[in-house]
């Protein structure tokens, strides 16, 4: 960046702070786009006088509610919801809900942010939005989580409809929530339409949906490696989380012939020192998806548990955060560099600190940012969208292939956006690919 490029940044991004206090991960996830897009977009008069870049870190509106619910027994218990509607310039509203203690409006804002620049990437005509609540699902029982989602459903539905807003799931809200909250829309709006994504296969769900996020991850993995000349033919991974992300990125790195090597959650890491096993990653996959169990509880011959570590001092080729924001900061990132890593994939959003980009950055470690590399959940569930639509279903396979290509395409726009003197800067490429397209539909909208 020049000069006058830094003290542009630092003025907007003071604003943005004033407007925004105390919301950090809002303030992190602009900062990262305004980086990558300032140089071009300083030289651009229209989007200047227009203020495009003040108008998109604005979102249309937060809608904030409370949602009462009872437990098993009796009592009554309060938390807090929101929807963030960022962006619908390309489209209608569409982004995931997040149950998690965690959850508050800076994180949302954040997520609802990144998202509006993912769906642009994803070519499908999708605005970015995003929602959920502070409601810790864990340790609830099935009938608390239904009557929450029908609690949280009896006001969100207002605000809410296939041309509208199309929420879907996120951490936390899986087949299970979707159901809930789709039968409680049904019952409410005394009709079926296309609302919400991730249903269930009978009930208007996509095939492929369930594993898109992890795939899509890991094919646009395999892109960014071949455009290196590499392959992931056995390349050892470690991955984070163990949730659906984490769970079939691993089940497609062992199809590509990668070795995945670790799995976490918030309590721990597991640890295959030759890799996970397709078998083992079936018993895994059980236990977490239908037995609800932990990563703790997992007894496989050839894997160990660590109570309190992260995966990212084992060493691995490539590096797949699939957990969460902000898990791999800057001495995590200076140990995968120390250990040989020459990838970073991120399956999970705004999961690598700034500093730690900084560190991959200067030590030419290949990243690609979650707004890219994990666009894939959200692309099917476009194609979920225009399956409703269209009353029609596609074949697994079918699906799989749209999914390849449009990873592939993300891919491509990256790399045309993303070149700097022979070298490709993925988080770049990806947010200027991401921002001129979303800009370019607000400008032709005029002052709206
Ligand atoms: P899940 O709820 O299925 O799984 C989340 C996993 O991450 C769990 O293993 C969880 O462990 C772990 N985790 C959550 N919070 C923390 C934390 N603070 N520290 C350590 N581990 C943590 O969520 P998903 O797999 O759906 O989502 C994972 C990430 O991928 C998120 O960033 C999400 O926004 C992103 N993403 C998801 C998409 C999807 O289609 N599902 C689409 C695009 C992005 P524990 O059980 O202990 O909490």
């Amino acid at each position: 960046m020049t000069d006058t490029e830094q003290t542009e940044l630092r003025k907007f991004m003071r604003g943005l702070r004033k407007r925004n206090p105390y919301q950090s991960e809002f303030q992190q996830a602009v900062e990262e786009i305004a980086t990558s897009v300032l140089p071009w977009y300083l030289k651009q008069d229209a989007y200047l006088k227009a203020e495009i870049l003040e108008r998109i870190t604005e979102p249309d509106r937060v809608i904030s509610f409370r949602v009462t619910w009872e437990t098993d027994s009796g009592e009554i218990r309060a938390n807090r919801a929101w929807r963030v509607q960022f962006n619908n310039s390309l489209g209608p509203y569409k982004g995931g809900l997040r149950f998690h203690p965690d959850v508050n409006e800076s994180v949302l804002k954040f997520l609802g942010f990144e998202q509006i620049f993912k769906n642009s990437l994803t070519g499908l005509p999708m605005g970015g939005a995003k929602g959920g609540s502070n409601f810790n699902p864990k340790g609830k029982s099935e009938r608390e989580v239904m009557r929450f989602c029908y609690s949280l459903m009896t006001e969100l539905h207002r605000h809410i409809g296939e041309d509208t807003d199309v929420p879907a799931g996120d951490i936390g809200v899986g087949a299970r929530e979707i159901s809930f909250l789709f039968g409680q829309y049904m019952r409410l709006e005394n009709r079926w339409s296309g609302v919400l994504t991730g249903k269930g296969l009978s009930f208007g769900g996509s095939a492929v949906r369930t594993e898109a996020t992890g795939w899509g991850c890991v094919y646009f993995c395999e892109a960014m490696l071949k455009q290196h000349d590499q392959s992931l033919e056995g390349k050892s991974v470690a991955i984070s989380g163990s949730g659906n992300v984490a769970l079939y990125a691993a089940q497609k790195l062992i199809e590509k012939g990668a070795k995945p090597i670790t799995l976490s959650d918030s309590k721990g890491l597991l640890y295959a020192k030759d890799g996970i096993t397709e078998e083992q990653l079936e018993t895994i996959r059980k236990l977490k998806e239908q037995e609800r169990g932990r990563l703790a509880d997992v007894k496989i011959k050839g894997t160990q548990y660590h109570a309190s570590q992260n995966p990212w001092g084992v060493a691995c080729d490539v590096a797949m955060p699939c957990a969460t924001q902000n898990e791999l900061d800057e001495e995590d990132a200076k140990t995968l560099i120390k250990n040989g890593v020459i990838a970073v994939c991120e399956g999970a959003n705004m999961p690598t600190t700034a500093e730690a980009m900084k560190a991959f950055r200067e030590n030419g470690v290949l990243h690609a940012p979650g707004k890219a590399s994990n666009a894939g959940g959200v692309a099917v569930s476009g194609l979920e969208q225009s399956q409703n639509a269209m009353r029609i279903s596609w074949s697994r396979d079918e699906v799989d292939d749209r999914l390849k290509k449009i990873m592939q395409d993300i891919h491509t726009r990256c790399v045309e956006e993303g070149e700097q003197s022979g070298r490709i800067n993925y988080v770049n490429g990806a947010n200027i690919a991401g921002f001129k397209k979303v800009a370019t539909a607000m400008l032709a909208y005029g002052a709206i």
